[in-house]
């Protein structure tokens, strides 16, 4: 059914007036457009609006929440837990993609950007005053912003080290649900400024993972570091997902690895597919340069050799580590920790997929379709140790049970992991199966791109499938004490959660948000 026409809807002619009529999108096909996140559709608001200052934010969050309207804030739209996708019609998206002002303070080592800046904006900015935040961004950090990676919780460049997004912030100034600006940090005392996370009761917490439920994040400060001027990077591959998981591991607890992911067969077929045959050359001559001496470098390239230079496409497992030194020698012995904690587990292989990554940090969303097409979606859990191989064998068993099924109605997953600091092993099991596009794709991938790909009818069954497939990957991630970033609206956050704790989120919520209009339904509130 096509949207209603809400021209003449009397708060969407004020909220016109508020931002400028360019800036309040009401057409059907935009509307539509805002319904869907990369995986599905839920409501369609009444408009979409995007204000062009923090004022403008402020102005917009009361005047739709007086009017009883709820509120639904995105970002880079790039993510698939239903963060952003309404709850209800009766709602007004607020696009955040005006929010784009970003201010160095060298002298202080903070940033404060407008919580629509995308990380490839604030990377680019800092850099050239060589600089960089700890966090540095989600792979998708060409869309995806600094407000909704601080809003659902990020990982990527930087994690492996320095932790999720949210241990990068200092203070933020959030709207809450009456139009008011909330300040947090050191910016919220007396003559304060935002250079400090910690005066008392951590209040930026509140608002870090919170997808929107809490507030809208209209700025938010970051720590700065130099910019590491030396990467160099060093690849393993294993036989299996145990040896694979215990390297992963033994690299994290040295707490030298900056970035760090490793790769299921299928997934590392799909990145070695991007590489040519110039990058394996330089990554073999890289990891003759990065040993601790000429022969150890020609005791590794000797070594990868005999085990074959497809050792990699031969469907094995692969990890892969950065690190990042003040100088070639500092960044070598960090490498070194590297290769002596994971060696036991693997054998070294050339770093041809770390090199790449290194070199194009942020990708185009292109993954948003799988190789031949598909429609893909991801879902993780983040999990101690302990865990990893207790979830692993839970899902083996989950998928063999499922794969007569998957078989029938063309469904393959594979899994990509990483490290965060030294205590987090993040899972991610992904999802392919051939089914129709939608205008997401349409209108996050360019034309051409596109018409390379095959395109499928309508895959209903393989749909349902693969929704029951998250649920029960979601409830072995529960069994093992999983928790998750990107909660959204479709992990079990309020579930099952300490009755004094879920006492205390809620008694939050009713505080910030008593008409409960701040994106409904997120972290299950
Ligand atoms: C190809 C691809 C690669 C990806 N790689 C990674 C990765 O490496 N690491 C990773 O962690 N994730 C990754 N993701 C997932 C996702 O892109 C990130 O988590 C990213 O941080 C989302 O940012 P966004 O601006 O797109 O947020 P959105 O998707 O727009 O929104 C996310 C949530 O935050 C809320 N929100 C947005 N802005 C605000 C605001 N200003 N105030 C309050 N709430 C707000 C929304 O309501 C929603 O609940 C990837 C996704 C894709 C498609």
């Amino acid at each position: 059914m096509a949207p209603k026409d809400v021209t003449t809807h009397p708060l969407i002619l004020r909220l016109a007036q508020a931002v400028g009529p360019d800036h309040v999108l009401t057409s059907a096909e935009d509307r539509v457009f805002y319904s869907h996140d990369v995986y599905r559709q839920l409501e369609t608001p009444l408009a979409v609006v995007r204000p062009g200052s923090v004022e403008e934010l402020a102005r917009v969050v009361g005047m739709a929440t007086a009017e009883g309207v709820a509120i639904v804030p995105r970002g880079g739209g790039a993510s698939y837990s239903d963060g952003y996708c309404a709850t209800t019609d009766n709602s007004i998206s607020i696009d955040t993609s005006r929010l784009n002002k970003i201010s160095v303070n060298e002298r202080d080592m903070t940033v404060t950007v407008e919580s629509g800046v995308t990380w490839a904006e604030l990377y680019d900015t800092l850099s050239k005053k060589g600089l960089r935040t700890p966090f540095w961004g989600p792979f998708s950090g060409l869309k995806a912003t600094v407000g909704g990676s601080m809003s659902q919780g990020s990982v990527s460049l930087g994690s492996s080290l320095y932790g999720p997004s949210a241990d990068s912030v200092l203070s933020m100034d959030v709207v809450l649900a009456d139009g008011s600006i909330l300040k947090t940090g050191s910016a919220a005392a007396a003559n304060g400024t935002p250079f400090f996370r910690h005066y008392g009761p951590d209040l930026s917490a509140l608002f870090t993972g919170d997808t929107g439920a809490m507030g809208v994040k209209a700025r938010i400060t970051l720590r700065l570091i130099k910019h590491p001027p030396v990467k160099m990077s060093v690849s393993f591959g294993f036989q299996t997902f145990e040896g694979m998981a215990a390297g992963m591991e033994a690299a994290a607890k040295e707490g030298v690895v900056s970035d760090s992911f490793g790769l299921n067969p299928r997934l590392q077929r799909a990145w070695l597919g991007r590489t040519n045959m110039k990058q394996s050359m330089d990554a073999a001559f890289n990891v003759y340069k990065t040993a601790r001496n000429p022969i150890d470098g020609l005791f590794k390239l000797i070594r990868m050799a005999v085990a074959g230079k497809s050792f990699l496409d031969k469907s094995e497992y692969s990890a892969h580590f950065i690190c990042e030194g003040v100088d070639a020698a500092h960044a070598r012995s960090l490498l070194a920790a590297v290769r002596r904690a994971v060696e036991p587990h693997g054998i070294e292989v050339p770093n041809t997929i770390p090199t790449v990554v290194a070199s194009m940090p942020f990708m185009p969303l292109y993954p948003i379709m799988g190789p031949a097409g598909e429609r893909w979606v991801p879902l993780h859990g983040i999990l101690p140790f302990s865990a990893v191989k207790p979830f692993h064998d839970k899902l083996t068993a989950f998928h063999q049970q499922y794969a007569a099924q998957m078989e029938k109605h063309n469904i393959v997953t594979a899994a990509m992991f990483t490290t965060i600091s030294t205590t987090g092993f993040l899972y991610e099991p992904v999802f392919y199966w051939q089914d129709t596009r939608h205008l997401y794709h349409e209108r996050y991938l360019p034309q051409d791109f596109l018409g390379l790909l095959p395109t499928y009818g309508e895959n209903p069954e393989g749909r349902k499938l693969v929704e029951e497939m998250r649920a029960g990957i979601r409830a072995i991630f529960a069994s093992c004490g999983a928790v998750h970033l990107q909660v959204g609206k479709s992990y079990p956050y309020m579930k099952d959660r300490e009755p004094r704790n879920a006492e205390m989120v809620k008694a939050v919520k009713a505080l910030v948000d008593p008409k409960r209009l701040m994106n409904p339904g997120s972290l299950g509130l």
